[in-house]
C-alpha cells in the first residue's frame, strides 16, 4: 500500500543557489502514493491505527469538494477495513461535479454534504455526538487530520530528513504537519512555515501554543496569492516552468505557494548561505484535477 521508502531528495540545479553554496532539496512526499499523498498520510497513519485499536469500524471526517485529507481518508480507510463517513462542507458550486468526491465515493467513502454552518460545527462537542449517533460511533478525526495523532505521525517525517539539514521548509494550512515536525526535529535545524491562506500571521500566535517547548522556526505569510486554493496565471506558469526544468510536479494551492516563496526568497538573498534546504514535498496533486486543463503534466495513478 504506501511504502515509505518511495521517498526520495530530489535537488534543484539553480546557478544563483550554487553560486551561494546553498543546497536545496525537495523530499518528495507525493511519491508515497498516487491517493494518499504526501503529508495526509503521515496524520492518518496513526489515526487509522487508533481506531483499529480502538475497536472502531467506521472512521468519520471532514473535508470540502477538493479535499486532500478526504479522499486520502477514503483510501486509507478501505486499505485498513474500515468503513469511511466524508462530512461535505456544501454550498459550493464543485459539490455536485468535483473528481475529488467522485473518487472518494469510488473509494467507498459515504458523503453527506451539509450546509456551511452545520460545518462550522465540526469542533462542536454536541454537533460530534449528534454525528456519533447517526452513524454508528465512527472514530472521528478532525478536518485535515488535526489532533494529536496526527501530529505524531507527521512528526516522522522528521526522521526522512538528511541529518546536516540546516532549514527546512513547508506549506501550512492547518499546521499540524509543522508543529509535528518541529517537536522532532533538532532544535539547531531552523524551520519555515509558508501559509497558504490570506492573513496566515494568525497561525503564529496557534502554533507557538503548540509548541511551548520549541524555537527557531519562522512564518512567511506573504505568498497566498489572494487566498486558500487561490490562484493567478503567474502561479500556473511558474508550476509548468518549474515542471519542465525540474520534472517535479506541483500543486496550486500548497507546494507551489511554498517553492515560489522559497526561491524569491533566494533570489533576495534572504535565505543562508552555506546552507542545506530541504523543502518538503507535501504532495496533493490530485487537487490539479481542479486546474488540469491548464497543466503540461498529467495527474499522478
Ligand atoms: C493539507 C496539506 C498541507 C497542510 O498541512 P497542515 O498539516 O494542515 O498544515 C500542505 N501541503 C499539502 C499538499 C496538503 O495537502
Amino acid at each position: 500500500m504506501v511504502t515509505e521508502d518511495q521517498v526520495r531528495i530530489d535537488y534543484i540545479n539553480d546557478p544563483e543557489l550554487q553560486r551561494r553554496d546553498i543546497r536545496l532539496g525537495m523530499l518528495r512526499l507525493d511519491l508515497l502514493h498516487p491517493v494518499i499523498s504526501g503529508n495526509k498520510w503521515f496524520k492518518l497513519k496513526e489515526n487509522i491505527k487508533a481506531a483499529r485499536d480502538q475497536g472502531h469500524t467506521v472512521v468519520l471526517t471532514f473535508g470540502g469538494a477538493w479535499s486532500n485529507h478526504l479522499v486520502a481518508t477514503a483510501a486509507a480507510a478501505r486499505a485498513a477495513g474500515l468503513q469511511a463517513i466524508g462530512i461535505v462542507r456544501g454550498l459550493h458550486a464543485d459539490t455536485a461535479t468535483s473528481d475529488t468526491l467522485q473518487q472518494c465515493r469510488d473509494l467507498g467513502m459515504q458523503l453527506q454534504t451539509v450546509s456551511r454552518e452545520a460545518y462550522n460545527r465540526k469542533e462542536d462537542a454536541a454537533y460530534l455526538e449528534q454525528l456519533g449517533l447517526q452513524f454508528g460511533r465512527p472514530y472521528i478525526i478532525p478536518e485535515g487530520g488535526n489532533n494529536e495523532a496526527g501530529m505524531r505521525g507527521a512528526g516522522t517525517i522528521a526522521g526522512l530528513l538528511p541529518g546536516d539539514t540546516t532549514l527546512v521548509t513547508l506549506a501550512i494550512g492547518t499546521g499540524t504537519t509543522f508543529c509535528g515536525i518541529r517537536q522532532n526535529l533538532a532544535q539547531s535545524c531552523a524551520m519555515l512555515g509558508f501559509p497558504v491562506m490570506k492573513g496566515g500571521d494568525y497561525l503564529q500566535g496557534e502554533i507557538a501554543a503548540r509548541l511551548p517547548r520549541c524555537a527557531n522556526w519562522q512564518l512567511e505569510a506573504r505568498y497566498h496569492f489572494g487566498g486558500f486554493a487561490r490562484h493567478n496565471p503567474e502561479l500556473i506558469t511558474f508550476i509548468n516552468d518549474f515542471y519542465r526544468q525540474y520534472h517535479i510536479p506541483l500543486d496550486f494551492v500548497y507546494t507551489a505557494k511554498m517553492m515560489w516563496g522559497l526561491l524569491e526568497l533566494a533570489g533576495n538573498k534572504e535565505l543562508p548561505a552555506h546552507s542545506h534546504i530541504i523543502a518538503i514535498h507535501t504532495g496533493g496533486l490530485q487537487g490539479n484535477r481542479s486546474i488540469k486543463d491548464q497543466l503540461c503534466f498529467s495527474l499522478p495513478g
